[in-house]
This record gives C-alpha cells, structure tokens and sequence, in this order.
C-alpha cells in the first residue's frame, strides 16, 4: 500500500500548496481520500493512471476536501472512463451534492460511466478496492450548530476512517474537532495514522499520542502559522508529492 500525497494544505489557500488530498495505491486499484484544490493536476503529476481510482471518499463538506470533485469527473470523461466509479460523501449531501455534476454538464450521457453514490454511516464498514474502510463521525463540524435553523440540510456530518488492507491497518482523521475524536480508532495499534495538524494544540497534541501505539506518523493539514513547529520526533511531515511506503 503506497500512499501519495497530492494535497498536504490547511483549508486556507497557499502558493504551492494543494488542499487536502491523498491517494492510496494498492497496486491493482486506488483510492482517493478527499479531492482537494488542485487534485486532478497533482494525479496527473505523480504518474499514477487515474483511472486506477475506484473509489473517492469524501470525509466531509468543507471545500478544501471536495472542490476539485467535479474537475476529476470531467478528467475522467477526457480520458474516456467507462468503469463505474464509487463514491462515498456524508449523508447530509445526498440530494444537493450530485447536483454539483449536473450544473457542470457532467451528465450521465455524457461522461460515459456511472457513478454509484454511497453513504457514510457511523462504524458501518463499507469495502471498495480490496479495502474495508469504516467511518467514525467525529466533532469536527460542532461548531455550526448555532446556525443548523438556517440550513436544513446540514447534519455536521465529518468522518475519519479506519482502512485496512492486507493486514495493514491505517487511520486517515481527515479534520477532527478534537483529539479524542480518534480514541477509539487508537485503542488497539495503527500501522500508519495520517493526521491533520490544525485543530489542536500541541502539547496536547504531544501528550495524547504519547500512549498511543502507531507505525507511521504522518501529518498533514498543517497551517502556516504552525509551519516549523516541532510536532514529535518521528513524525512524517506531508508535503506534495510525497510517496510513502505504509
Ligand atoms: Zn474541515
């Protein structure tokens, strides 16, 4: 299992950086997690064939995870896929999400393969590409609730996911509220945990890992306010482009 970075970003856009998202190749096929700004360009830089990708997941609604969705669509079209292509987003965007498609002229008869939407649903395992990944809804969207009243559709919904392929075991946090969000995904050992590093301070940061059993560290997601902090010793810090061996 390779993992290829292709946005390490913070939700802020910065020169030369790309937003959140990563592929993970497993050799047959490739799993996108999150399709950040810029996503379909940094595919095409790293040499993988995106029509190795089988599935997206999107963790949450955020744009700096999302916005770069419909470009990959039309990027397949361009290539000529006519595999089916899975997509897993949060519940809450099952009726206006693929709405996105439809104002992109990305319509069925015209991109030439299906997309089969599917739906994160808390601790429920789904499996796509050899992998089984199970979502943990976690805090990250709390935040919003003061303003639910106006917006019916939004559910807060944001998830990190366990993935395990092959007898390795990997945690993606996406974004999180909070540390503890991750506490039961790090009851037993991780073989790698690729973690945002925004939101959360870091000598909490320094003391919840520290009992945590966990092979490779990798953090992401970092802003610039933070850029050349000391996280812990060993830590992986993403950059585009990377190419990890988990
Ligand atoms: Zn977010």
């Amino acid at each position: 299992m390779r993992l290829i970075v292709l946005g390490s970003g913070s939700g802020k856009p910065t020169p030369g950086k790309r937003t959140s998202s990563y592929l993970l190749d497993f050799g047959g096929c490739a799993l996108l997690l999150d399709c950040g700004d810029g996503a379909p360009s940094a595919l095409l830089e790293s040499g993988v064939d995106p029509l190795k990708i089988s599935a997206v997941a999107i963790s949450h609604f955020h744009a700096d995870h999302w916005c770069s969705f419909p470009l990959l669509i039309q990027l397949f079209h361009l290539l000529g896929r006519e595999n089916p292509l899975d997509v897993i987003i949060p519940r809450e965007g099952e009726r206006i999400f693929p709405k996105i498609l439809e104002m992109s002229y990305m319509w069925r008869e015209r991109i030439g393969f299906d997309i089969r939407w599917h739906f994160w649903s808390h601790a429920k395992p789904k499996n796509f590409c050899g992998a089984q990944i199970t979502p943990r809804g976690n805090t990250h969207l709390r935040g919003y609730r003061p303003d639910l009243f106006r917006h019916p559709f939004a559910r807060m919904q944001c998830y990190s996911l366990e993935i395990v392929h092959g007898g390795i075991r990997g945690i993606y946090s996406a974004d999180i509220g909070r540390l503890t969000d991750l506490d039961d995904l790090l009851t037993e050992p991780a073989d790698w945990l690729l973690i945002e590093g925004m939101h959360f301070d870091l000598d909490q940061f320094r003391q919840w890992i520290s009992d945590k059993k966990i092979g490779k560290l990798i953090i992401t997601h970092i802003p610039d306010s933070r850029k050349g902090e000391y996280f812990v010793p060993g830590a992986i810090i993403a950059a585009d482009g990377m190419e990890i061996e988990l």
